[in-house]
C-alpha cells in the first residue's frame, strides 16, 4: 500500500501534466487537491490499489469541466409558447443588444447632465423615447411590473381604500397575487362585485372617504366565459374622475401597435387604454411589449412625479443594463424596425411561413422520422389567456415521453399533445432550424 501511495503524483506536478495544458492553474491546484485527498483515503481503504498520473490527469480536467459548466444555457424553445416565462419571455435581438453595447461598455451620462455638467436623472433617458411612443405626459421605468404595481399602491393607497372586482384578484405564476400585494403595500383591498360579474354601480357604492384609488388588474391568465360581465377601464375612470380619485389600470401585457386580427379584437392595445387619459397605467416590459424585463408606469405628470419623491423608488430602480436595452426596443418600435422585437415577430410569421420552414427540416430529417401537422398554441406569460392561435409543429415519431426526455437532454424542448412529441415552429428562430434537423438525426439515431 506505502508503494501505491508514493505512486499518488505531487499536486505542483499533476497540475502541469500535458493534458491540463492552458487552464489556470489557481483553479487546478484547488480540484487537483481535492482528488488527491480522495484518491489517499481510497488507497488506505484499499478501494483503489493501483495509481497512474495520465487518468488522474483526465479525472482532475472533468472535475475542472464541471466547475465551469455554465449554468444559464441557451435552449431551443419548440413549445410554440413565445412568452414562456420559464425560458426567459421576450428575446432580445442580437442588433439591439449590439447597438446597446456601446453604452453598456462604456461610461454613460446614465446620471449626467451633458449639458449643465452637473448631476443628471437616470429616468430622463428612457421617458423621453416612450413618451414619444406612447403619447403620455409621463413614464417611469422599474424594475418589473410586480414593482410598479407595490409602488403605485404604496405611493397612493397607502393606510387607504383600493376597490377592485372581485373578477380581477389574480394570482400570476410564481404566487405574485394582486391581494398579497396589496397587504404588503400597505393599501387596503376593497373587493366588489362578484367573480363572474361586476357592475359599474358596484364600485360606486364601495366609494367612502377613505378611498382613494379606483383599479383595473387584466385577468392575464384566465378568462371567464358564459355569464359574466365587468367593466370597461373607461367607465371606471370616468367614475374615478367624478369622485376625484386615481384611477390605476395593471394592464400586465401592454402592446404596442397590432396583434394577429384573431388575437386582437379581445385585447386593447396601449394606444387604445391610453386614450381615453388615464391617470395611470403599468405594463411589463418582458411580456407582448417584447423587450427586456421591467416594469413601466405610465401616467400623469403629477402622479409620475409622486412616485419619483418615495423612497422605494431607490429598491426598484433599474440597471443601465436595462435602460440600455429598453430604450433600443423603444427606438426600434419609433422607427417601425418590428422584426428587432423578436417576440412580435414571432407572433406574427405566416403558418404558411412556419410551414415551409417546417418541410424544409423534414426533407433534411427524413419523413419515416417525423411529419408536419397544423396544430394550435398560447401566447403564454399571462397574455390572452385560453386564446389558441395557428401554428405549425413537426411530429417526431415513437414514444413521447421517451423523446421530451431525450430532446430536453440537447437542450431542445418541445411539447406532448396527444401522446405525440411535438416541436413547435412558432416559437423557433429560424437560424435554429439547421441544428433542430440535426440533432432530430442523432437522436432518431439513439433510439435505432
Ligand atoms: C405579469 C403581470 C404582473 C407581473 O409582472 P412582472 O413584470 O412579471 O413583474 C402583474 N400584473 C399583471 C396583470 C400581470 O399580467
Amino acid at each position: 500500500m506505502q508503494n501505491i501511495l508514493k505512486k499518488i503524483p505531487k499536486i505542483d506536478k499533476i497540475i502541469n501534466h500535458s493534458l491540463l495544458d492552458g487552464l489556470c492553474k489557481k483553479l487546478l491546484t484547488k480540484i487537483a487537491k481535492q482528488k488527491i485527498e480522495i484518491l489517499r483515503e481510497d488507497v488506505l481503504s484499499g478501494k483503489v490499489c493501483d495509481v497512474d498520473e495520465s487518468s488522474i490527469a483526465q479525472e482532475i480536467k472533468k472535475a475542472y469541466e464541471n466547475v465551469l459548466e455554465p449554468s444559464l444555457k441557451p435552449l431551443i424553445n419548440a413549445t410554440g409558447v413565445i412568452l414562456h416565462t420559464n425560458m426567459g419571455r421576450s428575446l432580445v435581438s442580437k442588433t439591439l443588444l449590439q447597438r446597446a453595447s456601446k453604452v453598456i461598455c462604456n461610461y454613460s451620462n446614465l446620471e449626467y447632465d451633458l449639458d449643465k455638467g452637473k448631476r443628471g436623472e437616470r429616468y430622463e433617458h428612457v421617458s423621453n423615447h416612450l413618451k414619444q411612443l406612447l403619447h403620455v405626459e409621463d413614464v417611469l421605468v422599474v424594475n418589473n411590473n410586480a414593482s410598479a404595481v407595490f409602488l403605485i399602491l404604496n405611493t397612493f393607497a397607502k393606510r387607504k381604500e383600493v376597490v377592485v372586482s372581485r373578477g380581477e384578484l389574480v394570482e400570476i405564476g410564481g404566487s405574485f397575487r394582486i391581494p398579497e400585494v396589496m397587504k404588503q403595500s400597505g393599501a387596503k383591498l376593497q373587493e366588489v362585485g362578484a367573480t363572474n360579474k361586476t357592475k359599474l354601480s358596484d364600485y360606486k357604492e364601495a366609494i367612502s372617504p377613505k378611498t382613494a384609488m379606483l383599479m383595473k388588474v387584466h385577468q392575464s391568465n384566465f378568462s371567464i366565459e358564459g355569464f359574466s360581465e365587468s367593466v370597461d377601464f373607461k367607465q371606471i375612470q370616468t367614475l374615478a374622475k367624478a369622485y376625484g380619485l386615481i384611477d390605476y389600470f395593471d394592464v400586465g401585457s401592454g402592446y404596442v401597435g397590432e396583434l394577429p386580427y384573431n388575437l386582437g379584437n379581445k385585447e386593447p392595445s396601449l394606444e387604445q387604454i391610453l386614450s381615453c387619459d388615464p391617470s395611470l397605467i403599468s405594463f411589463s416590459g418582458d411580456k407582448l411589449f417584447g423587450s427586456v424585463q421591467a416594469g413601466i408606469i405610465a401616467g400623469k405628470k403629477e402622479l409620475i412625479a409622486r412616485l419619483k419623491k418615495n423612497q422605494l423608488l431607490r429598491m426598484l430602480r433599474v440597471d443601465k443594463i436595462t435602460l440600455a436595452l429598453l430604450e433600443e426596443s423603444i427606438k426600434a418600435y419609433l422607427q417601425e424596425e418590428y422584426e428587432l422585437i423578436p417576440t412580435l415577430w414571432m407572433l406574427h410569421q405566416s403558418v404558411e411561413k412556419l410551414e415551409q420552414r417546417a418541410l424544409h427540416v423534414r426533407s433534411f430529417v427524413g419523413e419515416n422520422i417525423c411529419d408536419v401537422v397544423h396544430s394550435q398554441t398560447y401566447m403564454g406569460g399571462g397574455t390572452l389567456p385560453n386564446r389558441t392561435f395557428a401554428t405549425i409543429a413537426l411530429h417526431v415519431k415513437g414514444k413521447a415521453v421517451n423523446l421530451e426526455r431525450q430532446f430536453r437532454k440537447h437542450g431542445i424542448i418541445g411539447r406532448i399533445e396527444n401522446d405525440k412529441f411535438l416541436l413547435d415552429f412558432r416559437s423557433i428562430l429560424p437560424e435554429f432550424d439547421e441544428d433542430l434537423g440535426k440533432t432530430i438525426k442523432i437522436i432518431a439515431k439513439e433510439f435505432e
